[in-house]
């Protein structure tokens, strides 16, 4: 079956009491039974929802795994992840990633004895010197935020089965339609189903997707024992929100390609990060394992200022400036002063993270009109 009926059809039954098509919110804390121990396979809304269970199914389908596993947020999903290793045990984490995650890895996870190797993995070989014997999780994330870098998810998974480590992969960027890192050998998918999966600004809720019985059983015996898991109208949210993940991506694409071109084009704006310009340094590698581009990007200024920077934020129509992303209307962020504004500006402007960086989520509108409203702000 192919991607757009999948995203339509997976994990959906007619409700089995009434043939209603969509999965009802099963808004319930307990289920009934006929003598103790006999029951329809619920017993326990931590444990078991209805509602969940058809979200739960129709993940696995749309990461081509075979297990899907949903949580309250993406940091949720991360920390269950986290959860399935011991004191000593070693991870080797992007260097640029997700700033959620760094924090929820370096002020909550290393206090109970799991160290952390922070690496620019661009190129795959350069966390070879840090894998030994307690190497037990390679954590990428690709395309990263904010500056759209891209890792070789296959030679990552080398690596990581050669070390007998797992390989899990932030695929929040890119979404199931451009990108399935288990096809590349990834062990696990962790998405912020916040963004592309829900894709309209409405709700938090994270998942992880995966082939192993084994790593499932476990990571769902953490998912009931630590209690993050979502609510049933969360999850009928994000189920509604996959009905439409193709059309919502193919044009988030087109208008992204469109977008890029036009801003690498304008004279006053330095540079654009996007990861479908064949200069892009890991363009061959976005090629392999990506089937379009998407509509997140960053650009810098000719003038590298904090000041025009915020002026241009503040002025433009369409984009609106907040955090967040993939959702169907144009979002605008400003990491220094938002997102990445914890980190010193020394170490930031040595990352690459400029003054004048900003972010863009390029949402579904006319393309036109967003290129308008940036061209009037840019000024
Ligand atoms: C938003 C985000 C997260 C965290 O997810 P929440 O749903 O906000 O908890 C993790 N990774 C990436 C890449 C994100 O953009």
């Amino acid at each position: 079956m192919k991607l757009a009926t999948k995203l339509i059809h997976a994990g959906m039954e007619p409700d089995p009491s009434t043939g209603a098509i969509m999965t009802p919110i099963y808004q319930t804390s307990t289920y009934v039974q006929t003598a103790p121990g006999q029951h329809k396979g619920y017993e326990y809304a931590r444990s078991q929802n209805p509602t969940r269970k058809a979200l739960e199914d129709a993940l696995a389908v749309i990461e081509n795994g075979k297990f899907g596993l949903s949580f309250s947020s993406g940091v949720a999903a991360t920390d269950a992840v986290i959860k399935l290793l011991s004191p000593g045990d070693e991870v080797i984490a992007a260097a640029d990633m997700y700033g959620g995650t760094y924090r929820l890895f370096s002020k909550i996870f290393e206090k109970y004895g799991i160290k952390f190797h922070y690496v620019d993995m661009s190129n795959a070989d350069n966390i070879k010197p840090y894998v030994n014997s307690n190497t037990k999780l390679i954590w990428t994330e690709t395309p990263t935020n904010p500056l759209m870098n891209i890792t070789d998810i296959e030679a990552l998974s080398v690596i990581a089965k050669q070390a007998n480590a797992l390989l899990c992969v932030d695929n929040t960027f890119a979404s199931p339609y451009l990108q399935n890192p288990l096809d590349f050998g990834a062990d696990i998918v962790m998405h912020s189903a916040t963004k592309y999966l829900g894709g309209h600004s409405d709700v938090i809720h994270g998942c992880l997707m995966l082939n192993d019985q084994a790593l499932r059983d476990q990571l769902y015996f953490i998912q009931k024992s630590c209690g993050a898991v979502p609510g049933p109208q969360d999850c009928f949210l994000i189920l509604r929100g996959i009905k439409t993940l193709h059309v919502r991506m193919q044009r988030h694409s087109e208008n992204g390609r469109k977008v890029a071109e036009f801003l690498r084009n304008h004279p006053k704006v330095e540079r654009v990060y996007w990861c479908g310009f064949e200069d892009h340094p890991n363009y061959d590698i976005a090629k392999k394992q990506m089937r379009d581009f998407g509509g997140m990007m960053s650009f810098t200024l000719k003038n590298d200022s904090v000041e025009t920077a915020v002026k241009l934020m503040s002025s433009t129509k369409l984009f609106a400036l907040a955090e967040s992303l993939g959702g169907v209307e144009s979002l605008i962020n400003h990491p220094a002063s938002m997102t990445h504004a914890s980190i010193p500006r020394e170490e930031r402007i040595k990352n690459g993270l400029s003054d004048s960086l900003m972010r863009l989520s390029v949402g579904i509108e006319d393309a036109d009109d967003l290129i308008e409203d940036l061209n009037n702000a840019i000024g």
